[in-house]
């Protein structure tokens, strides 16, 4: 991310390197799924089948801080204990379908679940920071006019453990040398909509026993629904919250996020107010531009009222063309003329870079080219 629009890139040619699955029993949804599993619920297994409760523990060491999947590989324990564990127990369910690895860093997985469920995964890095962005649906049921993910709609919920996995999958291609920084749940899906799972997901990528990322160093995404983003409140964790706004007014948004006609920009706003109370951490504002649709000067000073209600940062993000859409990114002086408007207005925004295009990391895109129409 970047201040200076003039960091909107033109995308290079990812290299792209389809993975022959490989044959693992791991992939076949059998024994119990480790990443669904808190530490007490991992205990409580470990004691059910007649082993220690703290080999447990040894167990979460080896999947979250080394990252090892392979049950052989975990040599603190006895072999009698691995013998026993194997093929009751596994770490990873997904196989590699593709993966992509840009010129600027950036790593895309496209991971292939039990029942269909195809998502993409990504790994963005800059300077000393590497955000793994995690999707929470396969598919979307929201729709939005300029992203990909929704366009065939929602296959299915992803479960905890497979919004973990995204994670560790993406750790193991980072290497293990250099550690995740940051999370954003900005993949594909609605994680509000996917309430429970998402929960559970943060809570393991959280906690000392898990992946042990603080609170402030995860993002979660959300087109808005207001009762969801109380109930996020409630759990009082200190996440950073993003509203994926878009347009400054009603009638226009309903046109972009016809599924969002439901709330008003002021329900959602109201909800984000109590997020705000009770966490005391600053709303971020997304808004994906659009040219000739939503980047108008007016529409600027428009959204710089609004995002002024709540102290809110704005991330503009210039579309990332989509194949088969007809919308087009702004110019790059149409992107610092608005955000000029709202620096003026005394809001503090950021232009997204355009990290990842090279992978084809805008929303969906790998996931479609893989399986075309
Ligand atoms: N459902 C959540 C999270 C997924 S989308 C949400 O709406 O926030 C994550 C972000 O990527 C959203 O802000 C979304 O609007 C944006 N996005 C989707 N398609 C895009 C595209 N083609 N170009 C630029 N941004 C896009």
């Amino acid at each position: 991310m970047s201040n200076e629009p003039n960091n909107v890139v033109p995308p290079t040619q990812p290299t792209e390197t389809p993975v022959t699955p490989p044959a693992l029993a791991a992939a076949t949804g059998q024994g119990l799924y480790v990443l669904e599993h808190n530490r007490d619920s991992l205990r409580q297994w470990f004691e059910q089948q007649g082993l220690q409760p703290f080999r447990a523990d040894q167990v979460l060491k080896w999947v979250y801080q080394k990252v090892v999947s392979d049950i052989n590989k975990m040599t603190d324990l006895s072999k009698d204990l691995r013998d026993a564990l194997r093929g009751r127990m596994e770490v990873f369910r997904s196989q590699i379908a593709r993966q992509s690895r840009a010129n600027d860093g950036v790593i895309k997985l496209l991971l292939a679940f039990p029942e269909d469920a195809q998502v993409e995964c990504v790994m963005i890095p800059q300077e000393d920071r590497r955000t793994a962005c995690l999707s929470t649906q396969a598919g979307c049921a929201i729709g939005c006019v300029f992203c990909a993910s929704g366009m065939q709609g929602l296959q299915r919920n992803l479960t905890s453990g497979e919004i973990v996995e995204q994670l560790l999958r993406l750790q193991v291609a980072l290497g293990r040398d250099k550690r995740m920084t940051h999370v954003v749940i900005m993949g594909m899906g609605e994680p509000l909509a996917n309430f429970d799972a998402t929960i559970d997901a943060i809570y393991t990528i959280n906690e000392k026993w898990g992946f042990g990322l603080g609170a402030r160093h995860i993002t979660v995404s959300t087109v808005g629904i207001p009762k969801r983003i109380r109930e996020l409140a409630d759990h009082n964790l200190q996440l950073n919250l993003a509203i994926s706004l878009h347009a400054p007014t009603d009638a226009l948004r309903k046109q972009l996020v016809p599924w969002a006609e439901q709330f008003t920009i002021k329900e959602i706003f109201e909800a984000a107010k109590y997020y705000f109370d009770i966490t005391g951490r600053e709303i971020t504002l997304e808004y994906v531009m659009l040219a000739g649709i939503n980047d108008h000067m007016t529409q600027a000073n428009q959204l710089s009222k609004i995002a002024r209600t709540l102290r809110c940062s704005v991330n503009l993000i210039p579309f990332n063309p989509v194949e088969g859409l007809e919308y087009k990114r702004p110019s790059v002086d149409q992107v610092y003329a608005f955000q000029e408007v709202l620096r003026q207005a005394g809001v503090r925004t950021k232009v997204r870079k355009s990290r990842g295009v090279a992978a084809d990391a805008a929303c969906g895109q790998l996931r479609r080219r893989a399986a075309p129409e």
